[in-house]
């Protein structure tokens, strides 16, 4: 008989796979003699087998349940039927990734209208017990019969408004014993059926329904986001339930061992007084810093603040811990790592190697890659923000970035403004996880409710997304879409500019300036590098992107592409006439004017890069794409080059290729026109004379695109070293220089053994080598891919992360065998998979021996090779 459910006391934090993230760490907790409700856990096998057969629980799923809930009534003398101790649960999904408010919670689950009584009479305390009746009224209503929490909401407000009650701790018992009526209704009229009382049938009904919520379209979408794979399902967690909603001595609250959003090394949490579940997190009253704590209830402040500590210990991180006070007596219910920004993930990482904590390896893999890339967003121009209108400056700074856009009201609309090209910034009261979508499309979010911990403030953390919360002078009136703030009003589509940090709020759109890094970036960053085997280089050929990579350690230039380098006007003119030449003698006078742009480009490059590796890519792309197209352009064009359009019509029909990106273009136009890439190495080398003479050594690496035999590689490469020699006779001086190929067609790979006993190096140039793998044009794929995807029979769009199965084994065989004809071979990957992380993994498992991506994208790269080389390396393969 297979075992579906494990007692917290048989579980440990090892078997996430099993009882999910947060039954794992109930369990861990609970061995560490930790305060935490008993319970058991239902594993993930059983809902995956539950979904598989079409929605029926697997057989002796109830038989164990059953017993499983005889012991717990044992260990605790509680049970659903008897009269003096009830039982009460919790029924928690938990998969093994934290997916925060993606997946629903059942709580005071066992009550119905009989035992209610007895809990007032129990307790003594009969608004406790209602409001414990319409809490389980309205969750088991919304998360298993999928009721619209609209159904309840409505009429709970308008009870509010109709007696004047401010809070819904207010609402006193009789208040509440109606709106439990009320809502006993809505189930009839919404279902046909009357809430059911059974307990356990409550229990098997709630169990199914968090089952089923794995396959729901928001659970779906938060894993699409974060490639959290469909197949591994959710376990359930049975738990007693404690009451933080029992009066004033009493609360709930959330909190994290270190602050998220900075780092700072002090406890950062919230709760309320008189609450239960998620009344903290949902926003509806404002919270008190847990501070506060200290002075109303002293001991369990203490208590909170060593169990903190402890976890955090424990668990070798930053904890994000959920609690329930029940008369002074503290329970713990959810451990986790804490979600963070980016800057507070490099601050705790680099604090706790310090308190000797984690070593540098585990540091490493503290920061998760992704969130690099908000280090390196913008902040507001200080000197724009002056001048900058104010709309509010008393919300919290949720989740740090400058964004500004449009103004929106809603996830749907958010969306589909995105989806026409719109910045767009979300403005709600709060959010929900039914707004995953429109948060994804909007530049920011802003809520008028709502702490550090509320659902948007997380989420959005969670996604490096800027946010703003508590902007409580703010008032937003959804369904007639206006605003109005201190200052006057604003409707949707007025363009407003958010500031992620400071937590305020602007008209209009105010300019944005790059960001800054600290101290501990620049210590992680060289922790990353010691780890680190794979090298990261950079692909740029502009001066600043080549001194944004060099910032971020970047070491070396994997690509920098020439035909960038023909786009000024002045240039372009002078290439459109090299095309446009019918003859020798007029190609080489149109290229030498070429040359001199080109030197004065590359000794640029080349003084940058002083003694790192630089590899100059030739001529890449076909000669079409640096004609006129426009009427217009080619009259210019014709007038210029003195031509008549109607002559230079027919050049360009000509140069028309059927298939431009499998056609004349690569070595092969150096092939038909030796004279362009022996241009080229001359300004390259001799950049390199020239700089070397005012005592600036550099190494430039000349490569060769869209090799395909070897006979292309080296009548090329001849004919470049004969001009190179030439160059350094008249010189009397040499210098270092490589000359190498770009490996992207799957011929080249093929027979890469040869291609090695001729090259100095090779880069691997994924784009090309993908396309032409697959037979997938780069540029109309976006026309299938997401189909593809869509029936699975592709995992990832190959462009952006690598097919490995069969792209993958191309390069892996290719730099085996190139490596053992010639063991100094040197071999890079240049193209958008040398940024990406699970790419990366694969390039650093193999003869691979660097990467090169956008200067913005080194930070991270280096990171995803120090977390390969953290997580097993080479050694694995
Ligand atoms: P989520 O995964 O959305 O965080 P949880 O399962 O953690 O959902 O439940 C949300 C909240 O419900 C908890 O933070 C806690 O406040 C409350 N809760 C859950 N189980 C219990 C329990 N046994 N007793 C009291 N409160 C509980
Ligand atoms: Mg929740
Ligand atoms: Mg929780």
């Amino acid at each position: 008989m297979t075992k579906y459910i494990y007692k917290f006391d048989e579980g440990q934090k090892s078997m996430k796979d099993l009882l999910g993230g947060k039954g794992a760490n109930l369990a861990e907790m609970k061995s560490l003699g930790l305060p935490v409700p008993d319970g058991f856990t239902i594993t993930t096998e059983a809902c995956i087998e539950y979904l598989k057969n079409d929605a029926e629980l697997p057989d002796t799923l109830l038989e164990q349940l059953n017993i499983e809930l005889d012991a717990l009534s044992q260990r605790i003398q509680k049970s659903f039927s008897a009269d003096e101790s009830l039982l009460l649960v919790s029924v928690r999904s938990g998969a093994k990734i934290s997916m925060p408010g993606m997946m629903d919670t059942i709580l005071n689950l066992g009550l119905n209208d009989e035992n209610v009584k007895k809990l007032a009479t129990k307790t003594n305390d009969s608004r406790f017990a209602y409001d414990c009746y319409r809490r389980l009224l309205q969750m088991f209503g919304q998360v298993v019969y999928g009721i619209p929490m609209a159904a309840f909401d409505t009429y709970f407000n308008q009870y509010k408004t109709q007696h004047g009650y401010q809070s819904d701790a207010d609402i006193p018992a009789e208040g509440l014993q109606d709106i439990c009526n009320h809502f006993k209704e809505v189930y009839v009229e919404e279902t046909y059926k009357p809430f059911p009382q059974e307990p356990i049938n409550q229990l098997t009904e709630a169990i199914e329904a968090v089952f089923k919520s794995w396959d729901n379209d928001r659970a779906r979408v938060y894993r699409q986001l974060n490639e959290i794979p469909h197949d591994i399902g959710t376990a359930v967690n049975i738990q007693e339930m404690v009451f933080g909603n029992s009066g004033e001595r009493s609360g709930t609250g959330v909190a994290f061992t270190r602050n998220p959003v900075t780092g700072q090394a002090n406890l950062f949490g919230e709760y309320l007084l008189n609450a239960q579940g998620e009344d903290v997190v949902a926003g509806i009253r404002t919270p008190k810093d847990i501070e506060t704590l200290r002075a109303q209830m002293p001991h369990v402040h203490q208590q909170f603040v060593d169990v903190s500590k402890r976890l955090e210990t424990h668990y070798k991180d930053m904890q994000d811990i959920e609690f329930t006070i029940e008369n002074e007596q503290l329970y713990i219910l959810q451990t986790r790592s804490g979600k963070r920004t980016a800057n507070a993930a490099i601050h705790i990482a680099v604090d706790l190697v310090e308190e000797e904590i984690i070593t540098k390896e585990e540091a490493v893999l503290n920061v998760e890659v992704k969130s690099i890339d908000q280090l390196l967003h913008p902040n507001f121009d200080e000197q724009s923000l002056k001048n900058a209108t104010t709309i509010s400056k008393i919300g919290l700074p949720a989740s740090p970035g400058a964004a500004s856009g449009k103004i929106v009201f809603s996830a749907e609309i958010a969306k589909e403004q995105a989806e026409n090209g719109n910045k767009v910034i979300l403005m709600r009261p709060e959010t929900s996880p039914e707004d995953i979508e429109g948060m994804i499309a909007s530049e920011a979010i802003v809520t008028t409710h709502g702490g550090m911990t509320s659902h948007a403030a997380v989420v959005a953390r969670g996604m490096g997304k800027c946010c703003v919360t508590g902007c409580s002078d703010v008032e937003i009136n959804v369904v007639d879409k206006v605003i109005h703030y201190p200052g006057g009003t604003l409707q949707e589509g007025d363009v407003i500019s958010v500031d992620g940090a400071k937590g305020d709020i602007y008209y209009g759109e105010v300019a944005t300036m790059k960001a800054e890094r600290s101290e501990a970036f620049e210590q992680f960053m060289s922790w990353s590098e010691d780890v680190a085997r794979l090298q990261v280089r950079m692909n740029a050929e502009t001066p600043q992107d080549i001194q944004t990579g060099y910032q971020f350690n970047a070491k070396g230039i994997g690509l920098v592409r020439t035909e960038h380098m023909f786009f000024g006007p002045e240039r372009l003119i002078e290439m459109r006439r090299f095309i446009l030449s019918d003859t020798q003698d007029k190609r080489i006078a149109a290229l030498n004017k070429i040359q001199q742009y080109q030197m004065t480009d590359f000794e640029a490059i080349l003084k940058l890069s002083g003694e790192r590796p630089t590899i100059i890519r030739l001529l890449d792309p076909p000669l079409h794409e640096f004609l006129p197209s426009s009427v217009e352009e080619k009259n210019n064009v014709a007038e210029q080059l003195n031509v008549s359009v109607r002559e230079l019509e027919q050049y360009i029909e000509n140069l028309n290729e059927v298939n431009p990106m499998l056609g004349h273009r690569g070595c092969r136009l150096a092939i038909t026109y030796p004279e362009l890439y022996v241009m080229q190495a001359e300004a390259i080398v001799s950049s390199a004379l020239r700089l070397k003479a005012q005592g600036i050594e550099c190494q430039p690496e000349i490569m060769i695109p869209l090799v395909s035999t070897v006979a292309e590689f080296t009548i090329l490469k001849d004919q470049i070293v004969e001009k190179i020699e030439q160059l350094q006779q008249e010189a009397g001086d040499r210098i270092q220089y490589l000359i190498g190929t770009m490996i992207e067609t799957p011929r080249a790979c093929l027979i890469a053994d040869e291609l090695a006993e001729v090259c100095d190096f090779f880069s691997f140039g994924t784009n090309d080598l993908t396309q032409l793998t697959f037979g997938f044009s780069r540029d109309d794929a976006g026309k299938f891919i997401g189909s593809y995807l869509e029936q699975g029979i592709l995992e990832r769009d190959p462009f952006q992360t690598l097919d490995q199965n069969g792209v993958g084994q191309l390069v892996k065989k290719a730099a085996q065998q190139a490596k053992a004809v010639n063991p100094n071979i040197k071999i890079g990957v240049c193209g958008e998979l040398g940024g990406d992380d699970k790419s990366i993994h694969y390039f650093n498992q193999i003869d691979i021996d660097y990467v090169s991506c956008s200067p913005f994208r080194v930070p991270g790269a280096l990171l995803s090779t120090a977390q390969s080389e953290v997580k097993g390396g080479r050694s694995r393969v």
